[in-house]
């Protein structure tokens, strides 16, 4: 399996001389085994993938939404392979949220807040909206979804390679953003669904000292991103979703640390390939 972080950052796409080291696109990542792929949310990272989908041979892209806020559907008027009719783009979302998937992507991509709407595509899109229970195929990837506290509802997601080729036997990838933990009790749902997996990202918007003044914004910290990971025993973990104006620097500070509680553990930056 492979992973390529388009995007890493959270609420808003960045760009000042102290993001060059871990870039400022917002939320999206491709999960690549066997020859398949599926994309984890449409940030301002999926027009770089976009960019790359139009020079290859597949014309099929499935895309599972977290959930619908702009960070993490903004780059979808971008994506190239949408004004191309030789692709056919799958949106998918799991269980409820506020909103359903079409609604959200249909309202966003309407007036007055983006003069570009569905019927501007070319590609044949597909809204498909699973039950929170169900699980995905795309060819050697099966992906399934857990929710997770946010305001408006947001599912962390799982893609598991497929047992049967050997070169990615069992390899698993959780994509858990954005949530905001309860200080008082670990998100025990939320551990099993991580549960030994290959790798795992978290929303890492902010620090402990920082919760407290930010609680019932829907977000958490790093330092529960590593006690989740060391719970459910996860083999690697990212940090994901940094906070707009988290220099470089900052977060070259807060990897030396999170290194020390967990040395599987790294701040994830845009354009990062991950074999698993
Ligand atoms: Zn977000
Ligand atoms: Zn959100």
């Amino acid at each position: 399996m492979q992973l390529v972080f388009w995007g890493t950052r959270g609420s808003l796409p960045m760009n000042t001389p102290n993001h060059r080291l871990f870039g400022g696109n917002t939320a999206c990542i491709g999960v690549n085994a066997g020859g398949d792929m599926v994309v984890f949310d449409g940030g301002s990272g999926l027009i770089h993938l976009g960019s790359e989908m139009v020079e290859r041979d597949r014309k099929e892209i499935d895309i599972c939404f977290s959930h619908f806020h702009s960070d993490h559907i903004c780059g979808l008027p971008f994506f190239k392979p949408l004004f191309d009719s030789s692709f056919t783009v799958r949106l998918h979302s799991f269980g409820t949220n506020d909103a359903t998937l079409y609604d959200a992507i249909s309202g966003y991509l309407s007036s007055p807040i983006f003069p570009i709407g569905l019927a501007d595509f070319k590609a044949q899109i597909e809204f498909v909206e699973h039950g929170a229970d169900d699980a995905l195929s795309i060819g050697d990837l099966r992906v399934s979804a857990c929710p997770i506290p946010h305001p408006g509802g947001a599912h962390a997601l799982k893609a598991v390679s497929a047992t049967n080729t050997q070169a990615n036997e069992g390899k698993s990838f959780v994509y858990a953003t954005d949530t905001e933990h309860n200080p008082a009790e670990i998100n025990a749902s939320l551990v099993a669904f991580m549960r030994e997996v290959d790798m795992a990202v978290y929303d890492c918007t902010y620090d402990d000292a920082e919760f407290a003044a930010k609680q019932g914004w829907g977000h958490s910290t790093w330092q529960e991103g590593l006690r989740l990971a060391m719970a459910a025993q996860v083999k690697q973990f990212g940090i994901f979703h940094h906070e707009p104006e988290r220099s470089d620097e900052m977060l070259l500070a807060i990897e030396a640390q999170a290194q020390e509680m967990m040395p599987h553990s790294f701040v994830t930056r845009d354009y990062m390939r991950i074999e698993l």
